[in-house]
């Protein structure tokens, strides 16, 4: 096909895979910072990558309650595996941000707080349950009446390549939370992978143009059909549900029903459900001050409502057992968050189940609650 021809916005095309690489370097050449799937030490991260070379070519993922394993195939696809701990979350809302640096001035201080950088990223492999959780979190810091600048900045140049899950992992239940498997929408670039090409739907302006150049080939019926079949399939393959048909009502009416102090018998309160969830957004500030008591430094970090000290007030602690942390927990995703945001805080993506140490499956927990209830 020629290549001065561009596809139309929501036209969907075909490019051979090694024309993904060009596609790279335009974005690069754009300025963007391309982020994608990595295997590092026997996982999958969310870290830069230079080309198609970089992701986990002929790889899948094997993920249960407590476990991730990645498992080397026969095939020769980039995009089989569900990811790892890593998400989104850690570009736009970073672990640890620096809010300001102070350094003494005389009897006052001055503040020597250095602009940060902020790459424009160009996300590479946003699954559908994931840009659910993006746009989650862009209603949280991102309000009408409130807009978190840190978030903005990072999440306002954002390139998305999103990408069609043809292979959920044991722990994904997106289909019950009506997130996935199959993008719809907020991508500028949706990627479906089949055995020899990438079939692409354009959904920007920037997408477009950066297409100039690239062969393409207008995707046929016969290519829409197979992306088709697979999605369908995929769908039917996702074994795991969650019955959202009584929520929240059936947590915030049975906050003080004894089977939390069940749940709290196994939970450690490590916090890992927390930290690996794509939509948690709490964080605390940390100050640190020079030995010479000349510089003092503010620091924003994720924090956790597993925390004991995050509960911590003037008159004591409000969730001094790990019963009422994870009822906390459970409690806002499944809950209040409904009241606060007009969504539940939960896309399915399954992360706290495969990174729990203790095996605790939120899917689990809510149909044994439904059931004790209704004994
Ligand atoms: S539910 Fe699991 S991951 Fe979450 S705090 Fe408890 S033990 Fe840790
Ligand atoms: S609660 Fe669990 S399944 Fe739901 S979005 Fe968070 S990590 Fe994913």
């Amino acid at each position: 096909m020629p290549s001065d021809r561009l596809p139309d916005i929501g036209s969907t095309i075909t490019i051979e895979k090694p024309a993904f690489n060009l596609l790279l370097s335009r974005l690069k050449e754009e300025g963007y910072l391309p982020i994608g799937p990595r295997i590092k030490n026997d996982s999958l991260i969310y870290e830069e990558i230079e080309s198609l070379e970089d992701l986990p070519r002929g790889y899948s993922t094997e993920q249960k309650p407590g476990s991730f394993r990645l498992v080397r195939e026969k095939h020769a696809r980039y995009f089989d595996i569900i990811p790892g701990s890593h998400s989104w979350k850690q570009f736009l809302f970073p672990s640890r941000v620096e809010l300001f640096t102070l350094r003494k001035n005389g009897k006052g201080w001055e503040n020597t707080t250095q602009p940060a950088e902020i790459p424009s990223y160009a996300f590479i492999g946003v699954r559908a349950c994931e840009l659910a959780a993006i746009q989650i979190q862009d209603n949280i810091f991102m309000r009408s009446d409130f807009t978190d600048p840190i978030y903005r900045a990072r999440r306002q140049r954002v390139f998305i390549v999103s990408v069609n899950c043809t292979h959920p992992a044991e722990t994904c239940f997106c289909t019950s939370m009506g997130t996935g498997p199959r993008v719809k929408e907020l991508f500028d670039l949706s990627l479906t992978e089949l055995d020899d090409v990438f079939v692409l739907t354009v959904g920007s302006q920037l997408a477009r143009r950066l297409m100039t150049g690239i062969p393409f080939d207008d995707a046929s019926g016969y290519i829409l059909t197979n992306v088709e079949h697979r999605l369908n399939h995929a769908e039917q393959q996702m074994r795991r549900r969650l019955d959202t048909s009584d929520l929240p009502e059936l947590i915030l009416e049975h906050l003080d029903h004894p089977y939390w102090n069940e749940i709290g018998k196994r939970c450690l309160s490590c916090a890992s459900c927390t930290q690996v969830c794509p939509t948690c957004f709490c964080w605390d500030t940390q100050d640190e001050m020079s030995l010479d008591g000349k510089t003092a430094k503010r620091t924003r970090v994720w924090d956790s409502c597993f925390n004991p000290g995050y509960s911590h007030q003037a008159g004591g602690n409000t969730r001094p057992t790990i019963y009422s942390r994870y009822r906390q927990w459970m409690s806002h995703k499944f809950g209040t968050w409904k009241q606060q945001y007009g969504t539940l805080g939960c896309v399915g993506c399954g992360r706290c189940i495969t990174w729990c140490p203790a095996e605790i499956d939120i899917t689990e927990e809510i149909a044994a609650l439904r059931n004790e209830v209704k004994r």
